[in-house]
C-alpha cells in the first residue's frame, strides 16, 4: 500500500475525456514522475488529489483516508501540499512574511488569530520560518519583496511556504517550467536535499527529463489520460512504448 492511493479515476469535461482510469500507487518517501505529452491530464490528475476537482469515478486515499469530499484545505490538512505551475506567493510582502503566512493559516482557510496573538507562538513561528528560509538557502533575502526575486526565486520561496507546513505529500506541477539551466540545477538539488533530509514523499510533473530522470524513483507515463507504463528510470528510457508515445522516436 502506498501513502498515495488512486483507483478507478475518471475526469470528463464535457465530451473530452480527461482522465481514463486512472491507477496510481505513489510509495512513502518515495519520489514519484509523472510524465505524459501535453493534454495527458497530468494537471487534471494532480487537480483531483487536492480538491481542486472532484472525479467522476473513482477513489483517492491518502495515508487510508478518503480525500474526495474535502475541501482544498482540508485537504491540506491532512498533509498534502501543493507548488503550483506558476507560483502564488505575495508580492508586496517580505519573503520572511512569505513563509509567515502559512504557519498560521487553518483548517478552514482562514488564520488561527489567537496563535497571531500569542507572543510564544509568534516567536516560534519566526524560528520555524527562519529554519526553512536556511534550508532552502533564501536566508540573506528574507527582507527583500517577494515581487523583486528572480524566477528561480520565486519557486524557491513557493517551495519553502509548502514545506513550513509539513507535508507528508509534496506535489509538485512542473517546477522548473521556464527556468534557465542554472536555476533548474540548483532546484534539482533543493528537491534532493529535502527528499533526503525530511519524511516526505513527491508526487512531481516535469517535462524536463534531466530534472525526471535526476529525481524519480519511480515513473507514470500518462497518454490520452490514461496510464501507459510505470517502471523505474532506468527501465522507462528504454520503454518501446515510451520512446513511441511520449519521447517521439
Ligand atoms: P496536462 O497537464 O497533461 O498538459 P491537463 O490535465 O491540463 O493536461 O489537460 C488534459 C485535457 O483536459 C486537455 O485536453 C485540456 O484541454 C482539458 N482540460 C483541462 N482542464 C479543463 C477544464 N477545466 N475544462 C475543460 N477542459 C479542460
Ligand atoms: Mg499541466
Amino acid at each position: 500500500m502506498g501513502i498515495l492511493e488512486v483507483k478507478g479515476v475518471n475526469k470528463r469535461f464535457g465530451g473530452l475525456q480527461a482522465l481514463g482510469d486512472v491507477n496510481l500507487s505513489v510509495a512513502e518517501q518515495s519520489v514519484h514522475a509523472i510524465i505524459g505529452p501535453n493534454g495527458a491530464g497530468k494537471s487534471t490528475l494532480l487537480n483531483c488529489l487536492v480538491g481542486k476537482l472532484i472525479p467522476d469515478t473513482g477513489s483517492v486515499m491518502f495515508d487510508g483516508q478518503s480525500v474526495l469530499g474535502r475541501s482544498p484545505h482540508q485537504i491540506n490538512q491532512m498533509g498534502i501540499s501543493r507548488v503550483f505551475q506558476t507560483p502564488e506567493i505575495f508580492g508586496d510582502l517580505t519573503v520572511f512574511e512569505n513563509v509567515l503566512i502559512p504557519c498560521f493559516a487553518r483548517r478552514d482557510g482562514a488564520f488561527e488569530l489567537n496563535a497571531i496573538r500569542s507572543v510564544r507562538s509568534q516567536r516560534d513561528m519566526a524560528e520555524k520560518a527562519e529554519q526553512i528560509l536556511m534550508d532552502v538557502n533564501m536566508v540573506d533575502k528574507r527582507h527583500m519583496h517577494a515581487a523583486s526575486l528572480s524566477r528561480g526565486d520565486k519557486r524557491r520561496l513557493e517551495m519553502a511556504m509548502c514545506l513550513v507546513q509539513e507535508p507528508r505529500l509534496l506535489l509538485l506541477d512542473e517546477p522548473t517550467a521556464g527556468m534557465a539551466r542554472a536555476d533548474t540545477n540548483n532546484t534539482i538539488d533543493l528537491l534532493r536535499e529535502i527528499k533526503e533530509s525530511r519524511d516526505i514523499t513527491m508526487a512531481i510533473i516535469e517535462h524536463d527529463m534531466h530534472v525526471v530522470f535526476s529525481l524519480a524513483d519511480r515513473i507514470t507515463v500518462l497518454a490520452q489520460g490514461t496510464p501507459l507504463v510505470e517502471d523505474t528510470p532506468e527501465n522507462i528510457k528504454g520503454h518501446p512504448k515510451v520512446q513511441e508515445a511520449y519521447l517521439g522516436t
